[in-house]
Parts: structure tokens; C-alpha cells; sequence
């Protein structure tokens, strides 16, 4: 037994007995809802109380002071929204009242949330709360934060029936199979979803009941992880738990109960984190979302003690999957999982490449290490990821989400259905989509940071600042900064400068070129006394560039600056019912895929011969529109994220190696 293990163990002991003496703090005290329980200080009484021990260095602003303005953001952003307002509170009730014995003549929701799927609840309760909460703090949309605190009220009265603190749709006999390690989905998984909803319903929407349900919860968790033993409860954990460590670490944040944070760490998997804390990829094999949860809650670890292993685990994980296991879109996983040894990605292109919550995860996780230090290369991949695997990935009509990204040759993008597919993706999707405020801009005390070119504006009230971007940045290789200055105020400005700026560019301040530019990857810091109507003009010319497959030079995907770009197929043989996964989980998928497989495979040949010699040139007047030169028939490219509705390919075949390739 490791010196970790022992002090885990002893922590159940002594968490079992705080547990049992705790009670809820009288009302009076009870915390203010911060904006973000990772990032910002609990006021109690009217100070400022924080259990974070390592702040961070640079910290996003609050959601609910950034507006997006028009672009495709906003546009993902509406179609989520809408989709939100969609969903009946009663529907999304329903498994939980028959649960709790409460009558419901609610036609029930399929898919996922059907009422004989193991997951049940984790949408309903917990995903549509956190993406209401989330798209509260992003839109001030009143109506969708009054729909979701009906439903947290309602789900109290459901707890209130279950008695021991216990919520979910399902009977706790799940949780019997769990610890006798019988045949069960994933309950803790299911429970994690439901506990970030209520904090989330706190921390955004202010609401009590909330937070009351979720310590409650939590209560429950101690209880049940606290009768097992330190082995036992590693067994338990070979079952997908979510984030189950990151909320209750968020929840200890938030009401500075420590015994929350010593149940967040009966959660720590010690044979998934002893290797990365050594610095050894052994994550050939793995169930890839399964896993980046546990990291973030590693992260958060770091956050609120300080533990340098934990910030070790979470840098090595995220330099091995960006790195060694990603594709160009930012996205991981094929099939769900990491199949090769670090590197090789040869073998890796399928219709089940890339499912969309590892996207999600992955730049949730990309957030904290940020904030530990602030390097324009985290941010990069946050973009890459953003603009590439997010954007593009919800059907603009109505709100269903995609589950996988499918990168080989010859496929196509499969939406769900809006109330027959509800998977964890379109969960994450909906939170997802109602969070793109967030990370735009970060800021410490002297300095804002202009992470990303989204068309938007955030007001800095300790400067007296509001910040506009004007942008159609990715048609448009330039942005526009306008200042808005109560009265003249000091202050520097960091702007991103890409990676892939490889060309340099320029910024002017006020009609006025600078001399002074920073190098690719790096924050160009433009520090004075900022007055009204001060603006910076920044252009940042795009290069058309191949980026090989890891392990495979001979397949190259092609990007203009970080978009990457997809040829556009055609749509024969696609019907709409092909597109659609009525209430379909990854297994389900198949089907419609295998179809296609055997004209995917003629796409994949007929795209075969591109090569370096015959490449790509820009279409006249349209916008990141290429198309390739010296084949029989062209192909038009175009950005992965504007297709819809035909096959594409991402990845190409050549016959020199990719460096030859470049545009
Ligand atoms: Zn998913």
C-alpha cells in the first residue's frame, strides 16, 4: 500500500464522521453564488472568501458580462437556445417522479433518457440544468432560467420523497449493482450529471434549493463510498464515473465544506493516475471520455491544495492527447477509445473518430492550465478545437447534436433527433454551445487577454472598460478592438498571436501602424492609457498548409490558418434518414455507417491522387473556397464546419511526403 493509498483510506475514516455531524449552514450565512466556482472567491457576509490555493493567473470573465455579437458563434449559440426552450419541464420530469412514486402522464423522452435506459436522469436533471444555467449567464434568457428552476424544484420534491438525500431517475438498486460489481451502466456517471446541473443552477442562476439538493446528494456519496473499502471502492471505479471528483471539489469551493473535497478524492483512480503522475502514457486502451473527467478533477485538486503531483497528471495527460493522440481538428478518440501507442494515428480514421464530448473535456481542461499560466499555445488548441470540432457539430435547424466526427473519406455528419437521441454528447453539446462566452477573454488585474476572434463584447468594470470585437474572423483574416472608456484608464492589452501566423502581421492603433509585433504563439501586450473610442486594427494573414496524420505523412489534412478544410463529395445516395440517428447510442451507429462504408472507400480512391504537385488554389471571391488543381474533376474545399448534408473528406491521400505539399 502506497503512502497515497493510506492517506485516501484515512480520509474515509474521518469523512464519515463529518459527514455525520454536519448540518446545512443557516441561511443568513450561506454563501452569495460566485460566477464560477473554479475561477472566482465565494462572498459570505459580504467579503470575499476563497478556498482556492493556487489562483489563477489569468481568469476568463464571467459570462454574464461578455455578448456575443453576429457570427457563427452566435448563430450555434441560437440554435442551442431554442433547442433549450423546446424541452416541456414535465417531459424531462417524468422518470424522476415514476422514480419517486410521483404520478406523471408525461409522454416520456427517448433515446437516452427513455424510461428502461440505465442513463436516464442525466440529461433531464442534469445536462438541460447546467446548459440553462450556462445559456442563463450567456443571454440573460429569463424564461429558460424560470423553466429550469422548475424543474429544480420539482426534482426536490422528488428527493423529498426519495428521503436519504438520494436523486436520480433510476432506484438506488443501481448502486447495488455497482458495489457488487454486477452488470450496470454507469450510475455514478448519471449522478455527477445531476449534481453539476443543481451547482450550476447555483453558481449562475442563484438558486438555493440547488445547492441545498446537491449537498444533499453529496451527503448521499459520502455515505455509500464511505462503507467501502479503499480497494473495493477502486474496483467501484472501473465503472465510468464522470466528474463525480470535479463537482464535489467544486462544491467544497463553494461552501468551504472540506469534507466534500476528501470525497472528491475517494474518486482519484490510482491505476490511471500513478503512470501519468510518472510521466508514462498508458493510455493505449482506454475508454477515452471515461478518463478526461478524472483529469480535470486532478486539476481541480491542484486548484484547491496545492498538490503539484495533481497539476503534473493533468499537463503530462494534455501534452500526451494534443500532441500524440489528436487529430486536426483538435478532436481524440476512434471508437470511443485510444487505440494505438502514442503517435500513431495510421490505422485510427473511421466513421467513429472523435466523439464530441473528448472535444468538450478536453478544452474544459485546456481552461485550467490556462489559467495556471496563460501561454498562447493552450489557446491555440482551444481555437483549433472550438472552430473545427464544435462549430459545425449542431444542426442549425433544430439543435440536435452529432455524436461522433466521422474523419474518414466518404462520410457524412449524423444529427440526433431532438427528443429521441439525448446521449452524453447531446449533453455536453447543450452545454456546450451555451458556454461559447466563456474564454473569449480572460484577465488578470492589470491586463485583458483577447483569447479568441469571436464577433463580441465584454465589459471590465474595475477598469471602467467595455471591449468590442468587430469580426467575421475566419472569412475575414483581421480584427477590429474598439475601446469604451468611462475615463481614460490604464491597462494592457494581450492579443493572441497565433501559431499559426506564421506570415507575422500587423496592428495599428488608431490608423497608426506599431512597429512593435510579438512571434507566432505568443500575446502582443499593448499597455497605455486606454480612452474612449481608442482602436486596434490587427491583421493576421492565413497560410494554406498540409498537416499530416500522426504516424502517416502520406495522409494530409488541409487548413487555412487554423480551419481546417474538407472536400465536398457530394450527396449521392445520402437520404435523410441516413442523417438522422433517431435514438441511436455509438453501438447503433453502425448500420447507417456500414452502408456507407463501400462508398467510402471509392471516395477515399478517388481522392487518392492528390499529391503534392497537383494541390489547392483559392476560389475567386468566396471565402475560404479552394479547390484542387491538376485532377480530372475538381474538388471544392471548404471549411469542415460549413458542411452539411453530403460526404466529405478530411484527410487525403499523397504520393510525396506532406512538407512538399504546402500551399
Ligand atoms: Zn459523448
Amino acid at each position: 500500500m502506497t503512502r497515497f493509498g493510506e492517506l485516501s483510506r484515512r480520509h474515509f475514516m474521518t469523512s464519515v464522521a463529518a459527514v455525520a455531524g454536519s448540518t446545512l449552514l443557516p441561511r443568513a450565512l450561506m454563501a452569495a453564488p460566485p460566477q464560477d466556482p473554479v475561477v472566482d472567491t465565494t462572498q459570505k457576509a459580504g467579503k470575499s472568501v476563497s478556498y482556492e490555493k493556487v489562483p489563477w493567473k489569468a481568469r476568463p470573465f464571467p459570462m454574464k458580462q461578455v455578448r456575443l455579437g453576429e457570427g457563427p458563434c452566435k448563430v450555434a449559440m441560437e440554435a442551442d437556445r431554442q433547442y433549450l426552450h423546446s424541452l416541456p419541464p414535465d417531459r424531462l420530469l417524468h422518470t424522476f417522479r415514476i422514480n419517486a412514486g410521483i404520478p406523471s402522464s408525461a409522454q416520456p423522452l427517448g433515446g437516452w433518457e427513455a424510461p428502461d435506459c440505465e442513463l436516464r436522469g442525466h440529461y433531464a436533471g442534469g445536462h438541460y440544468l447546467s446548459a440553462s444555467a450556462l445559456m442563463y449567464a450567456s443571454s440573460g434568457d429569463d424564461d429558460l432560467k424560470n423553466n429550469a428552476n422548475t424543474v429544480v424544484a420539482e426534482l426536490g420534491k422528488c428527493q423529498a420523497a426519495l428521503k436519504s438525500g438520494y436523486l436520480s431517475a433510476f432506484p438506488v438498486e443501481f448502486f447495488d449493482r455497482l458495489r457488487e460489481r454486477q452488470r450496470v451502466w454507469a450510475p455514478f456517471y448519471t449522478v455527477h450529471k445531476i449534481m453539476a446541473g443543481l451547482l450550476d443552477m447555483y453558481v449562475y442562476c442563484g438558486n438555493e434549493q440547488a445547492l441545498d439538493m446537491v449537498q444533499q446528494m453529496a451527503n448521499w456519496t459520502a455515505g455509500y463510498t464511505g462503507s467501502l473499502s479503499y480497494e473495493h471502492m477502486q474496483r467501484v471505479l472501473g465503472t465510468e464515473f464522470g466528474g463525480m471528483g470535479e463537482t464535489l471539489s467544486n462544491l467544497y469551493a463553494v461552501t468551504g465544506k472540506d469534507y466534500y473535497l476528501e470525497v472528491a478524492q475517494r474518486f482519484d483512480k490510482k491505476q490511471f493516475f500513478d503512470p501519468l503522475a510518472a510521466h508514462r502514457d498508458e493510455l493505449k486502451g482506454l475508454h477515452v471520455n471515461t478518463h478526461i473527467p478524472q483529469v480535470i478533477a486532478a486539476a481541480r485538486y491542484y486548484e484547491l491544495t496545492g498538490d503539484r503531483r495533481y497539476r503534473d497528471i493533468a499537463e503530462y495527460f494534455w501534452d500526451e492527447v494534443v500532441s500524440e493522440r489528436s487529430y486536426c481538428t483538435g478532436g481524440t478518440s476512434n471508437g470511443e477509445s485510444w487505440n494505438t501507442d502514442p503517435g500513431k494515428l495510421s490505422t485510427e480514421l473511421s466513421t467513429n473518430t472523435t466523439e464530441c464530448c473528448c472535444a468538450y473535456n478536453m478544452m474544459k481542461l485546456t481552461r485550467h492550465l490556462f489559467g495556471w499560466a496563460p501561454d498562447a499555445r493552450l489557446m491555440d488548441y482551444y481555437e483549433r478545437t472550438l472552430f473545427n470540432h464544435r462549430l459545425g457539430t449542431i444542426n442549425p435547424e433544430d439543435g440536435g447534436m452529432m455524436y461522433y466526427l466521422p474523419l474518414a473519406a466518404g462520410y457524412w455528419k449524423t444529427f440526433g433527433k431532438p427528443f429521441d437521441a439525448l446521449w452524453c454528447c447531446t449533453g455536453t453539446g447543450v452545454e456546450e454551445f451555451s458556454k461559447f462566452t466563456d474564454s473569449i477573454y480572460s484577465r488578470n488585474q492589470h491586463d485583458v487577454f483577447v483569447n479568441l476572434f469571436i464577433a463580441s463584447e465584454v465589459r471590465w468594470p474595475e477598469k471602467g472598460l467595455t471591449i468590442r470585437q468587430t469580426t467575421k474572423f475566419p472569412e475575414q483574416e483581421s480584427t477590429s478592438i474598439t475601446v469604451k472608456a468611462e475615463k481614460p484608464a490604464q491597462a494592457g492589452i494581450n492579443i493572441r498571436i497565433p501559431s499559426w501566423a506564421v506570415d507575422g502581421g500587423t496592428v495599428e492603433l488608431n490608423g497608426k501602424a506599431l512597429q512593435a509585433f510579438s512571434s507566432p504563439g505568443s500575446y502582443l501586450k499593448i499597455t497605455r492609457e486606454w480612452a474612449d473610442g481608442d482602436k486596434l486594427e490587427v491583421k493576421l494573414p492565413m497560410r494554406l498548409h498540409a498537416e499530416p496524420l500522426l504516424g502517416d505523412p502520406t495522409q494530409v489534412a488541409a487548413l487555412y490558418g487554423p480551419i481546417v478544410l474538407a472536400g465536398r463529395l457530394g450527396s449521392q445516395g445520402l437520404t435523410e434518414a441516413m442523417q438522422s440517428d433517431p435514438d441511436h447510442g455509438p453501438t447503433q451507429l453502425s448500420p447507417p455507417h456500414a452502408e456507407a462504408k463501400g462508398n467510402g472507400n471509392i471516395f477515399a480512391k478517388s481522392v487518392a491522387e492528390i499529391h503534392a504537385a497537383a494541390w489547392l488554389e483559392p476560389v475567386k471571391g468566396q471565402p475560404l473556397t479552394f479547390q484542387t488543381v491538376g485532377q480530372k474533376n475538381a474538388t471544392m474545399l471548404i471549411p469542415l464546419n460549413r458542411i452539411f448534408g453530403e460526404r466529405y473528406a478530411v484527410y487525403w491521400k499523397t504520393s510525396t511526403r506532406s512538407e512538399d505539399a504546402e500551399g
